[in-house]
């Protein structure tokens, strides 16, 4: 068997335990006789996991009692509709701080049912670097105001959260969710597809305060109405049922690496190690405004094209894979979510060295 470090933006690499686990789950899941792929989502067993899938996200998160946990599908993306048609209700104003094109493309799709105000923006310095906010800007009654935590593509990230008063906080967490500790009663809402930090794509993990259900515009399809599966433990209808289980298997292993706490500071660590090296280096150029550094997706450009491809080859080569950098910015990205080894990033810094 051969594993690459793989630096992919999402899906990503997954922990090898969680992955050897499922292997040796597979065909027989403790006794049953079955896969879990192949289980009933209303079977005894089946309930365990997902219980118990819930149980170690509020452990690992310290979610409090107030708030529900849902297990759905239709990706971040489909949250970009869920979030208006479920809390656009009040006033039917929100706030969208637009950092990215993720948080773009959110606020454009809250466009189509109510009157969103963009506070600030970073999209003339090409997402670079988490806007400035001015607190005068915020709609005074919206009904909630929306951050992208993490934006992926351009490797950026909030080091500290707006301060929104009475308006609740709605965050996509999609690509730093489980990799720093935050704290959960500062947000109304929190979202993330579960292809980076959680488990494989499918799954989406929504964490929403219970006082925010239950006010869905009356046109909301019954199955994006947060209600819907509020009231039925995300299972009216048949969960993504082996990702839910694979999830399970990733908050175990975050457990036994000693919880978020233990595994930011890695996080921390690792990140350091490669902007440190961008910023000694004077061939590699770090992207995103330094303040603003992701601890997830290091972004960064070589002088040319033909060395950018040159450079991604010879990653490649070395079992370095995914690395090239989204289209809308070119050069290279290395995500490193809370799976990948220190080793991995060791290794790519010393091919980034012997490159230059
Ligand atoms: N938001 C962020 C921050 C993302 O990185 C992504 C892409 N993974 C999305 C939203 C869209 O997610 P999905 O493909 O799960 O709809």
């Amino acid at each position: 068997m051969k594993r690459i470090y793989n630096f992919a933006a999402g899906p990503s690499t997954l922990p090898l335990s969680v992955l050897e686990k499922a292997q040796s789950e597979l065909l027989d899941y403790k006794g049953t006789g079955m896969s879990v792929m192949e289980m009933s989502h209303r079977s005894k067993t089946y309930d365990s996991i997902i219980t118990e899938a819930e149980a170690l996200m509020r452990e690992v998160m310290g979610i409090p009692a107030n708030y529900k946990v849902l297990f759905l599908q239709g990706g971040a993306t489909m949250q970009f509709s869920m979030v208006p048609l479920n809390l656009l209700s009040k006033s039917g104003k929100a706030d969208y701080i637009v950092s990215g094109s993720f948080a773009k493309k959110a606020m454009q799709e809250a466009q189509r049912y109510g009157q969103i105000n963009v506070p600030a923006t970073s999209e003339s310095e090409n997402f670079s670097c988490i806007p400035d906010l001015d607190k005068s800007k915020f709609t005074k009654d919206a009904d909630y105001l929306h951050i992208t935590t993490n934006n992926t593509i351009y490797g950026t990230r909030y080091t500290t959260l707006p301060d929104t008063g009475n308006v609740p906080l709605v965050a996509d967490m999609s690509s730093n969710i489980l990799s720093e500790v935050i704290d959960v009663k500062r947000f109304g809402l929190i979202y993330a597809g579960a292809q980076k930090n959680l488990g494989p794509s499918g799954t989406t993990v929504v964490i929403i305060r219970e006082d925010l259900i239950g006010k869905a515009l009356d046109s909301t399809p019954t199955m994006l109405n947060y209600k819907t599966h509020a009231d039925n433990n995300s299972m009216y209808n048949t969960p993504p049922t082996y990702g839910i289980y694979i999830i399970k298997l990733v908050l175990e292993w975050i457990k036994e690496q000693g919880g978020v706490e233990k595994l930011q500071k890695i996080n921390e660590k690792k990140a350091k190690i490669i902007y440190d090296y961008l910023d000694g280096s004077k061939l590699l150029k770090g992207t995103a405004a330094k303040k603003d550094r992701s601890l997830m997706n290091v972004t960064f450009t070589l002088p040319s094209d033909e060395l950018t491809s040159q450079f991604i080859k010879q990653a490649d080569a070395q079992g370095l894979g995914s690395l090239k950098g989204h289209r809308l910015v070119g050069g290279i990205r290395a995500s490193i979510y809370n799976a990948m080894p220190i080793e991995g990033v060791k290794s790519l810094v010393s091919l980034m060295e012997k490159f230059e």
